[in-house]
């Protein structure tokens, strides 16, 4: 049997969904497809390790999408400050949200939460359609439509198929797509720790010799989530160390600025790659999220960089629908690529930017680096685009990252 959709949306991961529900209630027919087998969902009991530092603009995206209540009602810890410094030296940086008159320069959510909420939304749209487990076996492109083949024999055709399936997508190797990647030469190894001191609303990382390490703040306030990134043999050490011998080592990197870490959850690590797709779009295709583009998790943009992604280019097919355009032109899809890739590119490029420069452990670098973080921690307008960057509230935005004046 064959279905017909407008837009096939392959990975339900948060990006892949945020697209879903950005597509809800218009006249396309749209399915999101996803390889899991279970519904994403949260326990309140379990403090999922996997959390992300969400800017103000994806905030308002998630508000627009009518999530962020849902989102709310389960676990979210604002954070206020954000401080910055170098093991090495002594350049610091802190930025405060007061300064530039908000509430909250971001906040920290499990993933889980924001993708419990973001199916539930999905599902409560008659044009949506979310089809898991599914295997793919095989993308036939043509000039007019793309056909879909499952593993359980099913056959799906549609005008466009969005990849939005992860860093080692699928759809991006079968629609050709080049990448060009960098191994950061880096893991990072993330977990939950409960320490003797309160983390105040505030987001620190240390700039070690050997890589970044950041505690991000959770609901109490004493846990913070650490993302504590190393060169490989490092992190095989570190992950090799004994919980107890493990909370120690992080106390003295960590120079005791949140007392003693007394408490580990279970550790997960992640080798770390820089990968950008040469393309974003070919006839028929298109790629958000991961499956377009990683980057180093020190500034926390990957998520946020992705909701951007599904925005736009829901607005983009919105707007060729809405005139009567062929959605799965090149020409549509080139304007979706136009709006995103430079953006990414100029997160990719700071990034590789921070490592290079953070990476020098001479005393040059060292008395260097700190002049920069404390000449930039004075410069009252250099802090200020510090924070509009890292709030995400810069650049082109799409209209679901604006505010809605009807809310
Ligand atoms: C240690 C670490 C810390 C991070 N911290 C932050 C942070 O603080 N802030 C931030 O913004 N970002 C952060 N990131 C980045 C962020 O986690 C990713 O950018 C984000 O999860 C990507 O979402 P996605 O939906 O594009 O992809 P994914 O989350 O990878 O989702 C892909 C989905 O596709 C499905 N899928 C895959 N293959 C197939 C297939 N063949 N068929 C069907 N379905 C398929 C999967 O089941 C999954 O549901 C961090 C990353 C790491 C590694």
């Amino acid at each position: 049997m064959k279905t017909h959709y407008d837009v096939v949306i392959i990975g339900g991961g948060i990006v892949g969904l945020t697209l879903a529900c950005a597509l809800g209630d218009s006249d396309l027919r749209v399915a999101l497809l996803d390889k899991a087998t279970d519904v994403p969902q949260w326990q309140p009991n379990e403090v999922h390790c996997r959390v992300s530092a969400i800017t103000l603009t994806s905030q308002r995206i998630l508000e627009n999408l009518q999530v962020w209540q849902a989102i709310q009602a389960c676990r979210v810890s604002p954070f206020q400050q954000m401080h910055v410094w170098d093991s090495m030296g002594k350049g610091e940086i802190h930025f405060n949200c007061f300064d530039i008159g908000e509430g909250a320069l971001g906040y920290i959510i499990e993933n889980i939460v924001i993708q419990q909420a973001l199916y539930q939304r999905a599902q409560q749209f008659g044009n949506i359609q979310l089809i898991h487990p599914a295997t793919l076996q095989q993308l036939q492109l043509e000039a007019e439509k793309n056909t879909l083949l499952l593993e359980s024999g099913k056959k799906i055709t549609t005008k466009l198929v969005v990849g939005s399936d992860g860093a080692h997508s699928w759809v991006r190797k079968q629609a050709g797509i080049e990448l060009i990647q960098k191994d950061y030469q880096q893991t990072a190894i993330i977990a939950n720790v409960t320490h003797t001191q309160s983390h105040q609303k505030t987001a620190w990382q240390c700039f070690l010799p050997t890589g970044p390490l950041a505690h991000l703040p959770l609901f109490t306030e004493n846990t913070t989530s650490i993302v504590w990134s190393a060169e490989p043999e490092l992190a095989k050490r570190l992950l090799s160390l004994s919980d107890q011998a493990f909370c120690q080592e992080l106390t003295e990197q960590f120079a005791h600025r949140l007392g003693e870490v007394t408490q580990i959850s279970a550790r997960q690590h992640f080798a770390l790659t820089m990968r950008h797709a040469q393309r974003y779009v070919t006839s028929g295709i298109a790629l958000i999220g991961d499956a377009a583009h990683t980057i180093h998790p020190l500034a926390g943009q990957g998520v946020n960089l992705g909701l951007l992604d599904a925005c736009c280019l829901a607005e983009v097919l919105l707007e060729a629908q809405a005139k009567q355009r062929n959605i799965a032109s090149q020409q549509t899809l080139r304007r979706y690529e136009r709006w995103r890739k430079g953006d990414t590119l100029a997160m990719i490029t700071l990034m590789q930017a921070f490592k290079q420069v953070f990476s020098g452990n001479s005393a040059g670098w060292s008395r260097l680096r700190s002049a920069g973080l404390n000449l930039a921690n004075q410069v009252s307008p250099l802090k200020k685009l510090f924070m509009r960057y890292a709030m995400g509230t810069r650049g082109d935005l799409p209209k679901l990252a604006c505010i809605n004046e009807q809310a």
